[in-house]
């Protein structure tokens, strides 16, 4: 979900856009009127993330999947390998993606223990230092994994590539630990159709000469990401959501909001027999909390009623069956309050 205000506003200004009589949709990605307001987005963005001068912020087209390419594209060569840790569906595919483009090696992967989904430690990786980047997902939306730690890159030479489509501004984050960080925004950020890229400058300019232009970083980065026309709305709102974030005090504020959220629910879940959640306590996410009712039969009486109780999109993805509440930024404490009284009451009628 977007936040309310900002759904609001943009509903306020739709057809009449800072009184030029036009919508933000309308205009030129070139007047100033819109420059403005990626110049003021990207600032805002800084801000809140705390991002170096020697790191470029892209706003590009083609989501999240869009730079499961463009990484390999711009940073590595056909005969390099690139290392990735996979924890779900997400990390799998940008390793699959990126075997179209360079060779790659599995450095680890999620493991079960007392039916409980753990990361192995990094002592455990076959991480080499003489390889190519090494490429990992912060937050899996479908297992509802979440990795709060960063990877050493030992000798420094390794650039740390994340992908945070999912938790990007759900926490203050130190940026100088990765070489690019990407994220799709219609997770965290705002509508679909865009991705933020932030790359550190000296992974600028080895693009390989068969890159598609607009996945180009270097040009990208040269061309304020207008090589060609950006996703203009979508900037635009996600410009409103940062300004948002910040009038909510910023990331410290926003990550102690989302554990309180995820504290309500994973309680719920602990509460009882009749409940259960599969992953290991400290890799348990914060913006998507899933969980299985121990009585499968009653799967879709809880997502009726829950429906019934205005709860809804509660269905886990079908690779994993069960439940997931997914409480991104916006979501209000009360959602996950309500969620969690909603499973109380379930369980007293149906336990
Ligand atoms: C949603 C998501 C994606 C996919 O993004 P698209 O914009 O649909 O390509 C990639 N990675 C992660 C971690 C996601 O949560």
């Amino acid at each position: 979900m977007l936040p309310k205000e900002v759904m609001q506003q943009a509903q306020e200004e739709l057809v009449n856009w800072q009184g030029l009589g036009t919508s933000v949709m309308e205009v030129s990605h070139r007047g100033k009127p819109f420059i403005e307001v990626a110049e003021q987005a990207e600032t805002d963005l800084r801000e809140l993330l705390n991002i170096p001068h020697n790191y470029s912020v892209l706003f590009m087209h083609g989501g999240g999947r869009g730079q499961f390419s463009a990484v390999p594209l711009n940073i590595s060569q056909p005969n390099d390998l690139s290392q990735h840790l996979v924890t779900g569906q997400w990390s799998i595919s940008a390793e699959q993606e990126a075997q179209k483009y360079t060779r790659t090696k599995i450095v680890a992967k999620t493991q079960q223990h007392n039916g409980k989904i753990y990361v192995p430690k990094q002592d455990e990786w076959s991480i080499s230092e003489n390889a190519g980047y090494f490429h990992y997902c912060t937050n899996e939306t479908v297992e509802g994994i979440e990795i709060d730690w960063v990877p050493r890159s030992d000798s420094g030479n390794i650039p740390i590539v994340a992908d945070m489509s999912s938790n990007i501004l759900s926490k203050p984050l130190n940026i100088d630990d990765y070489g690019i960080i990407y994220a799709g925004a219609q997770k965290n950020i705002g509508p679909s159709g865009l991705s933020v890229v932030v790359v550190r400058n000296d992974l600028i300019g080895s693009q390989r000469k068969e890159t598609p232009a607009i996945f180009d970083y270097q040009l990208q980065a040269e061309s304020g990401s207008m090589y060609n026309t950006p996703p203009t709305f979508s900037w635009y709102l996600a410009g409103l959501v940062f300004r948002w974030l910040k009038r909510q005090g910023g990331l410290d504020a926003i990550a102690s909001l989302n554990a309180q959220k995820s504290e309500t629910l994973y309680k719920q879940i602990d509460a009882s027999g009749f409940y259960r959640n599969n992953v290991e306590d400290e890799y348990r996410s914060k913006m998507n909390v899933t969980f299985q009712l121990i009585d499968e039969t009653l799967n879709s009486l809880f997502l009726e009623q829950a429906s019934e109780n205005g709860l809804v999109a509660l269905k886990g993805h079908r690779a994993v069956g069960g439940m997931r509440a997914s409480i991104y930024n916006a979501m209000p404490l009360e959602g996950a309050i309500a969620l969690a009284d909603f499973m109380k009451e379930f369980e007293r009628k149906n336990g």
